[in-house]
């Protein structure tokens, strides 16, 4: 597969090289020149296939020319111990559980899939590799999960102090071994800035080598694809259209949904439901995309003021906010629509939905409000309730059980180094 960076289409890398940047040193992001269709004879029987058969199919039909199938099928055995189940809401509305790993979180997959095939490429240098990764919450521990213990590479988090739950701090500075938690005093955007710099400082890079795991890296983005393939097998009547709503902050995940459609999968539309952090939908009204420093909310893992996979979104689409539109419907909601939309969905479906799965419900909702039609449509569920369990009990009235490996790590002891949120402080800590 070959890659061009969103900032020069004519400089292309291949998918070993991507990966190991991370990001292009032009400050543009990796994307696919082409997306190959998968064949016909993959949609027709897909419904017989399990999830690591559809992530086998796709990723072999990706990158055939630079990983043999036999590694291949390594690297998918070891990231995907875990499955996405579709749950049925009733008429015809669904739940793509995405949080089975061991975060309980979606990141899981492309953080775990990312760890593996960087595993893989490093296999022969001797140099240590550092991951660098800002986190607003649920990445660094998807990140630091998928490389714990992975030897030649280690892991540095910078995650905002005060401004993630204490459930994803104890997931963050609990690990240990080969990772780092940095608490920055300032805002995610001050943690993914620093990060940015750190990639462009060539005094930095030739005394260390690093490499990002944000879903900036193409090889957290193409996994994400899988389970859109793998929601729409297991839909009970694939004919309708499909649609997916998706809780978005960085938009990794949707860029992720859009491959996977170019890849061949039916899909109607796609939802870019967001919280009051709303650029998206105000760039698809007015055509202008303006950045704004983030405002926190309940949905934490989508406050993003600048989401870094625009970039992707706007390249795929030759810059055409109308094309844009044409697949993509986006709609922001408050922290007290989304608490309301926690409870109704408890009291519709008996289904415990975290905040992030509501605002995807919400602005699913308006959408088959705006375009009645017949359609399989499915909100992707992106974390577990508990991870977010004051709030979806406080807005349900129902009791959230925390799963074992969670309350485990709960009783662990919190390890953080507390840094400034200038470049410099991040800098002395990686020399
Ligand atoms: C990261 C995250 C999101 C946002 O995903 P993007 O790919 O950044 O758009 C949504 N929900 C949860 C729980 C997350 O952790």
């Amino acid at each position: 597969m070959k890659l061009y960076s969103t900032n020069d289409r004519n400089k292309l890398v291949t998918f070993r090289e991507a990966v190991i940047k991370g990001i292009s040193e032009d400050g543009g992001l990796f994307m696919p020149l082409s997306l190959p269709k998968m064949p016909e004879a993959f949609f027709e029987r897909i419904n017989i296939l399990d999830l690591q058969d559809i992530a086998f199919a796709v990723s072999r039909t990706l990158l055939k020319d630079e990983i043999p199938d036999y590694d291949m099928f390594g690297i998918i055995r070891r990231a995907f111990t875990f499955t996405a189940p579709l749950v049925n809401l009733g008429k015809d509305k669904y739940v793509l559980e995405l949080f089975h790993g061991p975060t309980l979180a979606f990141k899981d997959f492309g953080a775990r899939f990312l760890a593996e095939t960087l595993s893989y490429f490093n296999k022969d240098e001797n140099k240590e590799l550092v991951i660098l990764v800002a986190t607003s919450g649920d990445t660094g521990s998807a990140v630091a999960n998928g490389f714990h213990n992975i030897p030649g590479v280690s892991v540095v988090l910078l995650y905002p102090s005060g401004k993630v739950s204490r459930i994803q701090e104890q997931q963050l500075t609990t690990l240990g071994g080969n990772v780092t938690a940095l608490e920055i005093k300032g805002t995610f955007d001050d943690c993914q800035r620093m990060v940015k710099q750190a990639f462009a400082d060539e005094e930095l890079k030739s005394r260390v080598r690093i490499s990002s795991a944000n879903s900036i890296n193409i090889a957290r983005l193409l996994p994400q694809s899988f389970y859109y393939h793998y929601a729409y097998s297991q839909v009970e009547d694939r004919e309708k259209g499909v649609v997916f709503s998706v809780p978005s902050g960085n938009f990794g995940n949707l860029t992720a949904g859009l491959f996977a459609k170019e890849m061949g999968l039916p899909v109607h539309k796609f939802i870019a439901a967001v919280n009051s952090n709303d650029i998206f939908p105000h760039f698809l009204q007015t055509g202008e995309f303006k950045p704004k420093t983030s405002v926190q909310t309940i949905s934490n893992a989508m406050d993003v003021g600048n989401p870094s996979n625009f970039a992707r979104i706007y390249s795929l689409f030759g810059g055409c906010a109308d094309s844009i539109k044409d697949v993509i419907y986006s709609r922001s909601y408050t922290d007290q629509q989304t608490q309301n939309a926690i409870r109704e969905v408890n009291e519709k479906s008996g289904y415990l939905i975290d905040p992030h799965g509501a605002v995807g419900y919400l602005a699913l909702n308006d959408y088959l409000q705006d375009n009645p039609g017949s359609y399989s449509s499915i909100v992707l569920e992106t974390a577990h309730p508990a991870k977010f369990k004051d709030i979806v009990e406080k807005s349900s009235g129902t009791a959230v059980a925390v799963p074992k490996n969670l309350e485990q790590c709960l009783n662990k002891i919190k390890r953080s180094t507390v840094l400034s949120n200038e470049y410099d402080a991040l800098k002395s800590v990686l020399l």
